[in-house]
């Protein structure tokens, strides 16, 4: 009998999975395995409960799916290896199948299964992403560094993205002993948000759909916007794999057949965010040290002032602020933070506050239902100037024209800053303009700032000073 394991990981699904689908085309039996690795559950350092809700509902739905199929997904705690070795010698396994992880410790941690088990046929997979860190190379074979030569060499080879293969519909898997599903409280974890998203293969399928028949032919005209649910919303599935991106790619494309030129325009910026999602996949295979320093090696003497009030203060969501801080809340209420101000929040941490982008990228990691270090790591760095194609260290977001450009009407804010519905439009944006110019209006709004909505922490003039201040002096130790 040829069984081999399928090790799930970052793959929480059915559904056009590359290594489920090989072994079920390599074997007689499988054993679809999930690890809750208890290696990682202890750091608790880079992960946010909210994402681990998202996992456990996921891992439920996929036990659900394979008893639906006849089959038995088999659930164990404990240190991957250990794990492993039980689950071979139970099994009797021939083979141990998984897709490809691309973070720094996740890629260890393969090289050592394969090494262990190397009497074994131990095969891993592309899946997580369209095209992985060796696949597109510059003319003189090395990784790209700057995106849009990236994007248009991704482009011409979308041929080579292979069509997504449906969910089996029978499978013959081995009854071994599982674990129930723990929940959060078991894991001694609290979640205490609204997800706009939930997890499970089901609901990423409905997720997908959804933005396809009814949002994406005007993301780009209102991906920016934050008061608008313009976006996907599928970060959190594309991180635990309940869909596939090559699913979302094929589906996207399938739109564009009859689109008007300006449903085409939205539809191929949709694709290029699923770019930069590769993209940074790929900056982190192929230059594995971004995780702990900047990319760009002159900006790691940056002189940070790393004030730790400062970065309570943007934690909280009470720099006074009120885009920052309206988007901190969004993030502590539904661990998801819109794009725009992912970049707003980031912008305002290392160049108003003046903190070492580590710090913001870590919270996030800890906040997040889609934390994921690749397109997080890239998003920070991209933010700090420190990164690969990265904003230029003179483009400082002020996080005021910031607000009256995405948030004109202050929609956004007001929905998570109740404390200022009241504010009229024209203050919404920095309330210190109404302490300034009428203390008589504050009194009749009952508003008072410092009190009831605290006044900004720092001058963004002074702070901008700043920031260019210490990347000058970079320029001039050079
Ligand atoms: C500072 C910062 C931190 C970020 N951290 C994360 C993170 O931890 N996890 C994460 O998935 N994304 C991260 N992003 C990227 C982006 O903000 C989110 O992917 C997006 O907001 C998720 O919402 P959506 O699924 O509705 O996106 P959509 O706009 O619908 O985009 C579709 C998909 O494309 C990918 N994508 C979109 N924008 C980017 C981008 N700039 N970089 C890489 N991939 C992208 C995502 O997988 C996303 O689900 C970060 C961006 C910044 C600036």
């Amino acid at each position: 009998m040829n069984r081999i394991i399928v090790w799930h990981r970052r793959d929480l699904r059915l559904d056009d999975n590359t290594a489920l689908h090989h072994a079920l085309r390599d074997a007689d039996e499988i054993v679809p395995l999930f690890i809750l690795a208890d290696d990682i559950l202890k750091e608790r350092d880079d992960f946010s409960p909210a994402c681990v809700r998202f996992m456990l509902d996921s891992l439920e739905e996929l036990c659900e799916s394979y008893k639906c199929l006849g089959g038995k997904f088999i659930l164990r705690r404990g240190r991957f290896l250990d794990v492993l070795r039980s689950v071979v010698r139970e099994s009797d396994a021939r083979g141990i199948y998984f897709n490809e992880d691309y973070e720094p410790a996740a890629k260890l941690r393969d090289a050592c299964v394969k090494k262990e088990f190397s009497s074994l046929s131990v095969k891993s997979f592309k899946d997580q992403v369209c095209f992985a860190g060796r696949e597109i190379l510059t003319g003189q074979g090395n990784p790209y560094t700057v995106f849009t030569p990236y994007k248009k060499n991704w482009l011409s080879q979308t041929g080579n993205i292979s069509t997504p293969v449906a969910a089996p519909n029978c499978l013959k898997t081995l009854d071994m002993p599982s674990i129930e599903t723990p929940t959060l409280k078991d894991l001694e974890l609290d979640a205490a948000i609204k997800p706009l998203t939930s997890g499970g293969e089901s609901v990423g399928k409905k997720t997908l759909e959804t933005f396809i028949e009814r949002k994406i032919e005007r993301y780009k005209e209102q991906r920016d916007q934050p008061s608008i649910d313009g976006t996907s919303l599928l970060s959190a599935h594309l991180r635990f794999g309940t869909v596939s991106v090559r699913r979302v790619f094929f589906e996207a494309m399938k739109k564009l057949g009859g689109a008007t030129a300006s449903a085409k325009t939205s539809i191929e910026t949709f694709v290029s965010e699923l770019i930069w999602r590769d993209f940074y996949f790929q900056i982190l295979d192929n230059f594995p040290h971004v995780e702990r320093e900047s990319f760009k090696p002159d900006t790691r003497a940056l002189k940070w002032e790393n004030r730790d009030d400062y970065f309570e203060a943007w934690k909280a969501g009470k720099t006074g602020f009120p885009i920052v801080d309206a988007a901190m809340r969004q993030l502590h209420q539904t661990g998801w933070m819109h794009n725009r101000l992912r970049m707003v929040v980031a912008s305002f941490l290392t160049k108003d506050l003046l903190i070492d982008w580590r710090w913001g990228e870590k919270y996030f990691m800890q906040t997040l239902i889609d934390g994921d270090m690749a397109a997080n790591n890239g998003g920070w760095q991209w933010s700090a100037s420190t990164g690969t194609d990265a904003q230029p260290y003179f483009r400082i977001f002020n996080p005021t024209s910031q607000s009256e450009k995405f948030d004109p009407k202050g929609a956004f804010i007001k929905a998570y800053l109740p404390e200022l519905r009241a504010v009229p439009e024209k203050y919404i944006h920095d309330p210190t303009e109404l302490l300034q110019s009428s203390p008589l209006l504050q009194a009749d709004l009952k508003i008072t700032l410092g009190k009831d909505y605290p006044a900004p922490i720092v001058d963004h003039k002074v702070q901008r000073e700043k920031a260019l201040q210490m990347f000058k002096e970079l320029k001039a130790s050079e």
